[in-house]
């Protein structure tokens, strides 16, 4: 069993997220700054790809068999890095007894391969470097120029009036454009999609001071009773606080400020410092989503006994104001969660929970939810539908013409099979605009293609508004779980997972196992990313432990067993013979592994106590409207989406 577990201390750096609205003040500039952000990071994309031509040029001139050399060498690492995966894959499988020699042998032979390759690379970059083409053009020169090039985009940029904070956050974040794959220019239609404003803060500030309104570049205004916008049929609430950014300078040096309403709903921890401020515009599908994120440095959790201490926490329940919540974290205990999914009939198993003080329960999404996100799914295979209709006669009909056809529907032709709903959309839209008068064949053709627009953006807005509301409801609960597990506990032990691989994993149509393609499924309607991160807002400590061992290994006697049935809920240990629940048993393990020792007085078997999240009864009734509306939508989208499951 792992005893010696490698903590890692949470609070270093964390983000604090807050619901925002659209700016009261200054709107058009905050617009306008997230455009120039867009621009000046293509123009430093464009500053690196120029910067590479002219060093591909001279290489071309003085080793030209480099560039080759270089693609072969990747190409071949990729190649090892797969059979080595495949091998660790078998070697799982196998628990360590005969490892076939056949891919031992291959990978020896790619590597020595690879490694004669990297010699003559070795050669053939010595003789550029040593060539006087390269002395006098390349080397320091390019990166001299690469240096001028950024520059003057900066000095550029500051001309147009781009503002400091957005200006040095991209300059900052280019910095890895210049090694690995070159950089890519960002089409606007993806900065639309996501968006944002920040700032920076000199030297780092605290809540006080941020609420003490003496800050120059940010400030923030509490409203305990709410901030209020005329609406349309009565007052509409935007959150209780004000948040001022600086967005630039008048001509006596004095701050111009967007002020942007946002939900104060949670205090910035203490002897926090926010680094960065963000406001982030995202679309979806058709209406915007503002946030504000503050990126904090915090005390790492070993600290904050000292700040308790020094009386810190104290000071910040005097501090409470009306209307706003006080989060309260408990100082001791520590539970383990053994983090995975599970299906059941009826409900949906995310987590098994063992506590210090003996306690366990599961964390369970409620059966109802996981209904009504399969409906999601449903609509989305009914676009599809709706789509294939369309290509059948479309594709032919554009293939039949291609020598008479406008510039613009020549990619269709030639694969238009291969195009989602979206890029269809787009290119109806364009098709209809460019060509407003066009053949009677074209017109023809375009009023069956708008009766098809219109039916797909009704479902596509429609369906994409249901999996909004659905996620988000998820998270909210996984936040109020979060916070009820931070009150009483100090301390949230997880196993360290990576659960990435399972989606780089192919779907069934290309070659993927079905029960591969039920995991990722499940994985996503978990949503396990989402849980961590809720956890690591509600709880004062997050840590994690290897998962080596902790589902095999019995919690009882260590002996590691091996599996006949993975799936098997339930287990019997070959050595002590102790009967015991698996998900308990990890949990148990996890928290082991942490440090904490318990006498469990319990039996390890499925625990009786469980949260279900999600649970119908736990929507509030305009939630409940949005799904009852959803079946009762159109009765073609109801019958076709009904079918589903
Ligand atoms: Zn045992």
């Amino acid at each position: 069993m792992p005893r010696n577990p490698k903590k890692k201390m949470d609070g270093v750096g964390r983000n604090y997220k807050y619901g925002a609205y659209a700016p009261l003040t200054n709107e058009d500039e905050v617009r306008w700054q997230m455009v120039l952000g867009h621009r000046y990071r293509n123009r430093l994309v464009e500053v690196e790809l120029d910067i590479r031509a002219k060093r591909d040029a001279i290489i071309q001139e003085v080793a030209p068999g480099l560039l080759a050399l270089e693609d072969e060498i990747n190409k071949m690492g990729e190649i090892i890095a797969l059979h080595e995966k495949a091998q660790k894959e078998q070697n799982k499988k196998q628990r360590g007894r005969d490892v076939h020699p056949g891919v031992a042998n291959l990978l020896r032979d790619l590597k020595a391969e690879k490694k004669g390759l990297v010699g003559k690379r070795k050669a053939l970059k010595a003789e550029l470097f040593a060539s006087d083409r390269w002395k006098q053009d390349g080397g320091d020169h390019l990166n001299q120029q690469r240096k001028e090039g950024r520059s003057n985009a900066y000095s550029e940029y500051k001309d147009e009036g781009l503002w400091w904070g957005v200006r040095s956050k991209i300059l900052r974040e280019s910095g890895s454009f210049i090694s690995g794959a070159p950089p890519k220019f960002r089409g606007w239609h993806k900065s639309v999609r996501s968006t944002r404003f920040v700032v920076q803060t000199q030297g780092g500030l605290t809540e006080e001071e941020l609420l003490s309104g003496r800050n120059t570049t940010a400030r923030l205004t509490l409203f305990p009773d709410g901030v209020w916008a005329e609406g349309k049929r009565r007052p509409k609430r935007m959150g209780d606080a004000i948040l001022d950014l600086r967005i630039g300078s008048d001509e006596h040096r004095k701050p111009i400020w967007t002020s942007i309403p946002i939900s104060y709903d949670r205090h910035l921890p203490a002897e926090a410092k926010i680094k960065w401020i963000y406001l982030f515009k995202r679309l979806l599908v058709d209406k915007e989503k503002w946030e504000v994120v503050f990126a904090l440095e915090c005390p790492a959790a070993a600290d904050y006994d000292a700040i308790r201490r020094r009386g810190g926490d104290k000071k910040r329940t005097n501090r409470n104001r009306k209307g706003i919540r006080l989060r309260k974290y408990a100082q001791s205990g520590v539970v383990a969660i053994d983090v995975g999914w599970r299906k059941f009939e009826d409900y949906l198993l995310v987590g098994t929970c063992a506590a210090s003080d003996g306690r366990e329960w599961e964390l369970r999404l409620d059966g109802n939810w996981l209904g009504q996100l399969r409906r999601v799914e449903g609509m989305q295979s009914y676009r599809d539908v709706l789509l294939n209709e369309q290509v059948k006669w479309l594709h032919p009909w554009l293939k039949s013409r291609k020598g008479s056809l406008p510039e613009l529907l020549l990619p269709p032709s030639r694969n238009l099979e291969k195009w989602g709903q979206r890029s269809v959309a787009r290119l109806v839209k364009q098709w209809m605009r460019e060509r407003p008068i066009g053949t009677l064949d074209e017109q023809r053709a375009l009023a069956r293609l708008d009766e098809w627009l219109s039916r797909e953006n009704h479902v596509w807005h429609f369906q994409a508004n249901l999996q909004h509301q659905l996620l988000l409801y998820r998270r909210e609960e996984y936040r109020v779980w979060a916070r009820r597990i931070g009150e009483v506990y100090r301390c949230v032990v997880l196993e360290k997972l990576n659960y990435g691989d399972w989606h780089k994993k192919p779907p069934v149509e290309r070659g993927g196992s079905v029960k591969a393609d039920m995991a990722k499924k499940y994985l996503r309607d978990a949503g396990l990313s989402h849980l961590k991160n809720a956890l690591k807002g509600g709880v004062l400590q997050v840590a994690d432990v290897p998962h080596e061992g902790t589902t095999v290994n019995c919690h009882a006697c260590g002996h590691a067993d091996v599996w006949e049935d993975p799936a098997a809920k339930d287990h019997v240990c070959e050595t002590c013979g102790l009967r015991w629940d698996r998900d308990v048993n990890a949990a148990r393990n996890i928290l082991a592994a942490s440090g904490v020792t318990v006498a469990w007085e319990r039996e390890p078997l499925a625990p009786t106590e469980a949260w279900t999240a999600c649970s119908k009864s736990g929507l509030n009734r305009a939630q409940r409207r949005a799904i009852s509306s959803s079946l009762a939508i159109d009765s073609e989208i109801a019958l076709a989406v009904g079918g589903s499951e």
